[in-house]
């Protein structure tokens, strides 16, 4: 039938936000990526180092030297934790865990095998704490299952094919989980969100309901996420955004501006600043048309800041294909070019690339001073 392997069902492209998880499943012979000594004579060595280096600089309590040492102190915690954690057949295989001699014995490599076993076992691993952007893939229940090893996803709990039905879906994870992991809890998925502009919420584990919840918050989201979705609301947001982005940068150099930098900081301070970054709650806002007259408002009060503040103005531009007195300003990304250059402002329709008068001032001036200095 189906054999997993332990890498199995982690590394399928659902997980792909995660690459570091496939290298924790490799199997505990594989150690191949590990430094370790080349023989066992070494180890004494690197205890003994430890332990002098602790000696030395607490020697006056004098109890025996290896109690002193990280070392030590850190094996001992192993081995506290493995008794309470892994499973009695794991701990069988195990030396005997109340040997401290034992434990001095073991490598480096032996350590690091033990401890990535501590998350799981060979076939299971718990869910990742892990940010998944894309929506998965609808697929036959018996398939995902059977890719999970027939285990709960979640507790790595084996289920019995008369149970198969009782598994629960989780949205999130695109995984099936027990009663116990998954209590019928919804959630926004994020993945539904970026692709679909889909609020709606989904059956999901306790696991990623607590995930979700603790990042809904979180500016997580770069704006290249949103690019499958054409909601008409999140563009008219994101003009206005860029707005204010470019209007804080003005701001943010005048000293009269305090009460205005006040009044924008209504919004989350991701929503203007860049890279421009979104959570799940500014998208949720957005959608329900919340942010955007909140965004719009805010605009009004720092473009009128900037049109009455002296020292605004003066960082303002003159077109200088037309040499009309309007001032120009970045942020007036809808009737305005910035040359990339130079970075001068222009009207859009006066802008033409190849011959920037500011950027040919610069040149003319540049080639002049190369002269003068050629003839001196
Ligand atoms: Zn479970
Ligand atoms: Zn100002
Ligand atoms: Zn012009
Ligand atoms: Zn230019």
């Amino acid at each position: 039938m189906f054999s997993v392997h332990s890498s199995g069902w982690c590394t399928e492209s659902s997980f792909s936000s995660s690459t570091s998880l496939s290298k924790e499943h490799t199997p505990v012979s594989d150690t191949s990526h590990i430094h370790t000594p080349a023989s066992g004579a070494d180890e004494p060595d690197v205890a003994t180092t430890c332990a002098n280096s602790s000696s030395s600089l607490s020697s006056s309590h004098s109890p025996p030297e290896e109690e002193l040492s990280a070392e030590v102190l850190a094996q001992q915690l192993v081995s506290q934790f493995r008794k309470s954690w892994l499973t009695l057949e794991e701990q069988e295989l195990l030396p005997d865990n109340d040997s401290m001699a034992t434990e001095d014995m073991l490598s480096l490599a032996d350590e690091i095998r033990q401890r990535s076993r501590m998350r799981g076992t060979l076939t299971w691993a718990p869910p990742r704490f892990q940010i998944i952007f894309s929506t998965h893939p609808t697929q036959k229940r018996s398939v995902v299952v059977a890719s999970q090893g027939f285990l709960c996803a979640g507790c790595g709990t084996q289920v019995e094919a008369k149970y198969l039905k009782k598994l629960r879906y989780c949205e999130y994870l695109g995984r099936y989980f027990c009663a116990c992991c998954h209590g019928e809890g919804e959630a926004v998925i994020p993945g539904r969100v970026l692709e679909c502009w889909d609020f709606c919420r989904y059956p999901v584990c306790d696991f990623s309901l607590r995930l979700l919840a603790s990042v809904w918050h979180q500016p997580l989201f770069p704006r290249a996420c949103l690019a499958k979705t054409k909601a008409r609301e999140l563009a008219r947001f994101t003009e206005v955004q860029e707005q204010l982005v470019s209007i804080k940068k003005l701001l943010t150099v005048c000293r009269f501006s305090d009460g205005v930098l006040q009044e924008l900081a209504q919004l989350p301070g991701h929503l203007t600043q860049e890279p421009l970054l979104v959570s799940l709650d500014d998208l949720q806002r957005i959608k329900r048309g919340q942010l955007l007259p909140q965004a719009r408002a805010l605009l009004h009060t720092a473009v009128a800041h900037v049109e009455s503040c002296p020292l605004c103005r003066a960082r303002g531009f003159i077109c200088e294909f037309c040499q009309e007195p309007d001032l120009l300003f970045p942020f007036h990304t809808l009737t305005c070019k910035r040359c990339t250059d130079c970075k001068a402002c222009f009207h859009t329709d006066c802008f033409r690339d190849e011959e920037c008068p500011k950027c040919l001032r610069i040149e003319t001036r540049s080639s002049q001073t190369h002269t003068e200095l050629n003839s001196s």
